[in-house]
């Protein structure tokens, strides 16, 4: 069992939206009153296709998490669109990124 993600993200306090990545104003209502929130790493696949790189393929995909934002990220096996996955920080040679697991 991975460690829990320690993913975060901010909440406007006036409108409610999550707000991903981080920024000094709400996207949605012009609000500065924005907050740290942490993620459960819970969500579901948005969009997902293959790279092929001079080093071989990988995956990129959306995955829109429960809390109501989206990032760009790497599904292992592949995303496939709709399937429910769960993040977790992996150490990588530039250092840790979130990846996702069905
Ligand atoms: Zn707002």
């Amino acid at each position: 069992m991975d460690a829990p993600t320690p993913l975060h993200f901010q909440r406007c306090s006036s409108c409610g939206s999550a707000v991903h990545p981080p920024r000094p104003m709400c996207p949605v209502c012009g609000s500065v009153a924005l907050a740290f929130e942490e993620s459960a790493g819970e969500g579901t696949v948005y969009s997902s296709s293959t790279v092929h790189a001079r080093e071989g393929a990988y995956d990129v995909s959306l995955v829109d998490l429960d809390e109501g934002y989206r990032v760009m990220t790497t599904v292992t096996g592949g995303g496939v669109i709709g399937a429910r996955v769960h993040g977790r920080v992996e150490d990588a040679d530039d250092g840790p990124r979130l990846v996702f697991d069905p």
